[in-house]
């Protein structure tokens, strides 16, 4: 498996709690380096797009209201096979099913407040970095 890059959000619960040195810290220590990171507060027209996809799920509004209630951290994790590495650290999205030792079995508060967003697949990494960081942020 080659070098990826993923795109991670450290959500509100999480930032709220200073568990953001934390989280990173699983990061790292999954082998995972933070090639880019910055903390801002995202508008709810801004939310909506970037979760357009659950548009029509019952928690959308829920989701959109609760990823605008405090700032975020936004990263682009790089490493081996980093989408599916990252998932991995991250755990279920429920965290009465995530594994030990993963951040939402640490961290997570539900399956709303759950503590980190994580990319899904090659293209919508790609999407979601440059939906938040510009070419010059991002070193190579
Ligand atoms: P993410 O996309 O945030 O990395 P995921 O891929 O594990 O998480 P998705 O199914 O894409 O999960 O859902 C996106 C987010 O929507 C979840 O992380 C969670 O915050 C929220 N969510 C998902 N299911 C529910 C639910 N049943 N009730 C409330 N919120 C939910
Ligand atoms: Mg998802």
């Amino acid at each position: 498996m080659a070098i990826q890059r993923t795109f991670s959000i450290i959500k509100p619960d999480a930032t709220k709690r200073n568990l953001t040195g934390k989280i990173a810290a699983k990061f790292e220590e999954a082998g995972l380096r933070i090639v880019a990171s910055k903390r801002i507060q995202m508008t709810l027209a801004q939310a909506q797009t970037f979760y357009g996809v659950h548009s029509e799920r019952p928690f959308f509004g829920e989701l959109c209201e609760f990823m605008i209630s405090e700032p975020i951290v936004v990263q682009v994790l790089e490493g081996e096979d980093a989408i599916a590495k990252n998932r991995e650290v991250m755990g279920a999205t429920n965290p009465a099913e995530a594994a030990e030792g993963t951040i939402r079995k640490e961290f997570a508060l539900s399956i709303g407040e759950n503590s980190v967003h994580g990319s899904d697949a090659p293209e919508t990494a790609a999407e979601e970095i440059a939906f938040f960081f510009s070419g010059l942020e991002l070193v190579g």
